[in-house]
């Protein structure tokens, strides 16, 4: 008569037991991959990268409030995460050719005069000399990539289905390059992420040597025209 009852009773305290341990469990490897990520932002190398990524799909919402408890800025996790996630891709990516890429720009890069009207294939660019983007989009676009100035946030979704490009360079603050990367990664897309030098909507910048850095990747130097290396690499509109 008894019996019923205590065997409950012991897979109760079992499955609690079993919880406690996962708990711990998750709690340790946490504490673990927060250490090693810290380190890694103030040493700014990447240790133990492939671990990290990985460990941290299964204790992202500890991590993050070790994050906060350890004292870093969510924009430092950002920028972290952001940096292993392009250290994951970089050797993948090279190995796509240009022709297979696409770089999307965000529009509040553009100059507050920009003449450039929207189409179904995003802001069409006239380049006016009014912003960086006309110059660097005839680059990128002579190297073989499909160049588009996003207007708005489901536009990517839709030139990646219509283009199908093997990889994709996302540029924007740091919230949008870090749900970019994770939309590519959900889609299957190889993508690295460039954040730019100043949030806002209007008249931002960003580092055009680290996008060429980054768009230059495993290709031939005798397709990256000449004007990619005349260039001064300005970062801010005004600067053209
Ligand atoms: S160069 Fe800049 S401001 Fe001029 S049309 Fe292109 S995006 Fe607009």
């Amino acid at each position: 008569m008894t019996l019923v009852p205590v065997t409950i009773r012991g897979i109760v305290f079992l499955v609690g037991e079993i919880t406690l341990v996962i708990i711990i469990g998750l709690f340790v490897l946490s504490l673990v991959l927060v250490w090693i990520s810290i380190i890694s932002i103030n040493t700014g190398r990447l240790f133990f990268p492939r671990f990290v990524k990985a460990g941290m799909v299964f204790v992202e919402g500890f991590a993050k409030a070790l994050f906060r408890l350890f004292g870093l800025e969510d924009s430092e996790v950002l920028t972290f995460f952001i940096a292993l996630h392009n250290s994951m891709n970089k050797q993948s990516f090279a190995e796509i050719p240009p022709e297979e890429r696409a770089i999307f720009f965000p529009q509040c890069l553009r100059s507050s005069r920009c003449p450039a009207n929207l189409s179904p294939e995003g802001i069409s660019c006239r380049s006016c000399g009014a912003c960086s983007i006309g110059y660097w989009r005839k680059v990128l676009s002579a190297m073989g990539y499909r160049v588009f100035i996003v207007p708005g946030s489901s536009f990517i979704k839709r030139m990646v289905r219509a283009y199908r490009p093997r990889a994709i360079i996302g540029v924007g603050c740091l919230s949008e390059v870090k749900d970019g990367l994770e939309m590519s990664d959900k889609m299957g897309l190889v993508s690295m992420g460039v954040v730019t030098q100043k949030d806002g909507c209007v008249e931002t910048s960003v580092d055009w040597e680290k996008v060429m850095d980054v768009a230059t990747l495993g290709v031939d130097p005798a397709k990256i025209p000449r004007e990619a290396g005349d260039a001064p690499f300005f970062s801010s509109p005004s600067q053209e």
